[in-house]
């Protein structure tokens, strides 16, 4: 690994989480090991104890039975029994004075310590010392009893065998630390690595995308971990925007298609009146073009304000009390003669009284725009028929039928959109708004819009209306789809 890849991992998660694995192991284990140790150095220390005990009791035993100068052979014997170096004894009387020893040429640094004296002959019994001599690795216990009137045994043990042990012990540990803290950093990053290998492939996915790739998506493993579930989000959010940024595409290739038309026409009338008319009368003629051509923009852009003021709920409703029966009548009365025109027959089939609130306004704009569209796409000698029918007094449907050319399922999903015209209708006149501000206008009232259509045999277009204001209406006019 060079240099630079190592420094650059210096602010890696994967490292961070190594470092936290292994050194909550390696504080783990030294807890562990403290523990240990101090428990076995008591067991020795006690075990230690119990033998100095033990040696006292038969020094007593001794003096009691056979007198004083037995206990002074019986210590000499002892000691090279076990080792000079390993024990000693010394026999005392009460003021300290030392009467006898085993060989203490191995032990002359270890004096008589008067408080322990004192100690044992106010009757506590025993004293124990551990003792450090300069020079030497290993510390002596030393036990001071009482094992006769006025004399005091004075018995020291090398504890060097259990240094030697600890030693051994503390070594073993040492080495195994050093094999299990690399191993435990080897473990740490490799799981770490295998963690973070998730949101490396999220961060290069979204690396690429910022590089202009939105068709990217990252990949996606059967786990189901909180890693996969980021993976399965970040997917979702990019299909969303791939979506969004291709209709904001297309609804600006359609702007563009729409304002170049018209400015195209207004521009040529201009042209050939500049280089042929000589007349008034074609003057008047290209500036009454002029204006009709400026109010197909003008409605454009208006209704495009609408739609978006609408949607977001910037104008608030003129919520009012509307006999929605009426507005029907009316506007059926305003399009029979479009319809008959065209040959066809407009069926209005309402009932007398059918009361909502809403904005009348934006009521028989929606109306308008289904109705213009129904008679617009329906061939001579076709029908239109409009009904009304309330649904357990909540709401009212209203539905829109006609025996037109129809809509292709591919189209289907899209008629809602924005500037968007199917194919088969780019014959007739219109900037593909209509609907979209339709239905707008019924998500502002709490309600819905939804179409059922076949090519060549009509389509329905049923509106859902709350009859009553929806309580979020004044707060959030437009729910959001
Ligand atoms: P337009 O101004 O083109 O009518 P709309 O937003 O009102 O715009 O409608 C969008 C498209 O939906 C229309 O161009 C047409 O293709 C289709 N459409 C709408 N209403 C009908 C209908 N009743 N029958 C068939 N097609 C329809």
């Amino acid at each position: 690994m060079s240099l630079k890849r190592m420094f650059s991992l210096r602010h890696t998660l994967a490292l961070r989480l190594t470092l936290w694995y292994a050194g909550i192991f390696t504080l783990s284990s030294c807890v562990a090991f403290l523990l240990f140790y101090t428990l076995i150095t008591s067991v020795i220390r006690e075990r230690t104890d119990q033998e100095l005990l033990s040696q006292a009791s038969h020094f007593s035993a001794v003096l009691s039975a056979r007198g004083l100068e037995a206990i002074q052979d019986y210590a000499v014997l002892e000691a090279q029994a076990a080792g000079v170096k390993k024990v000693f004894f010394r026999l005392l009387y009460s003021n300290g004075e030392t009467f006898s020893s085993s060989n203490m040429a191995y032990w002359r640094d270890i004096g008589v310590r008067g408080a322990a004296i004192e100690s044992v002959v106010r009757g506590n019994g025993h004293v124990f010392d551990t003792i450090v001599i300069k020079g030497r690795r290993d510390q002596v216990r030393v036990l001071y009893a009482l094992i006769g009137p006025d004399i005091i045994l004075q018995v020291g043990q090398s504890m060097e065998n259990y240094s030697r042990f600890i030693d051994a012990f503390r070594g073993i540990f040492i080495t195994t630390m050093v094999f299990l803290i690399g191993l435990a950093a080897g473990v740490g990053w490799f799981m770490a690595r295998r963690a973070v290998s998730g949101i490396e492939a999220v961060t290069r996915t979204a690396q690429n995308i910022s590089g202009g790739s939105l068709e990217q998506r990252v990949p996606v493993k059967p786990r189901g971990d909180e890693i996969d579930q980021l993976a399965i989000t970040f997917n979702q959010m990019l299909d969303r925007i791939q979506t969004l940024v291709t209709e904001i595409k297309e609804m600006s290739d359609n702007i563009a298609h729409d304002l170049k038309s018209p400015i195209t026409i207004m521009r040529g009338m201009a042209e050939v009146t500049l280089t042929t008319g000589k007349s008034l009368a074609e003057y008047e003629s290209m500036a009454a073009s002029t204006i009709e051509e400026c109010d197909r923009l003008l409605d454009m852009i208006n209704t495009m304000l609408m739609i978006s003021k609408t949607e977001a709920g910037v104008d608030k409703l003129a919520w009012e009390k509307i006999e929605l029966a009426d507005v029907i009548q009316d506007a059926c009365e305003l399009f029979r003669p479009m319809a008959e025109d065209k040959g066809l027959t407009l069926n209005c089939n309402v009932p007398r009284k059918c009361p909502i609130l809403g904005d009348p306004r934006m009521i028989q704009r929606m109306l308008a725009n289904l109705l213009d569209n129904a008679i617009k796409y329906t061939e001579a000698g076709g029908t239109v028929s409009i009904s009304v029918a309330e649904n357990e007094g909540r709401d009212v449907v209203l539905n829109i039928r006609d025996t037109g050319i129809g809509i292709s399922s591919k189209d289907l999903p899209r008629i809602f959109e924005r500037f968007y015209r199917c194919d088969q209708s780019r014959a007739e006149a219109g900037i593909g708004l209509g609907l979209s501000l339709a239905k707008a206008v019924v998500r502002a009232h709490g309600g819905d819009i939804m179409v059922k259509s076949a090519l060549n045999q009509g389509s329905t277009f049923t509106v859902t209306l709350p009859k009553s204001e929806p309580s979020d209406a004044k707060s959030n006019p437009h729910p959001q789809p």
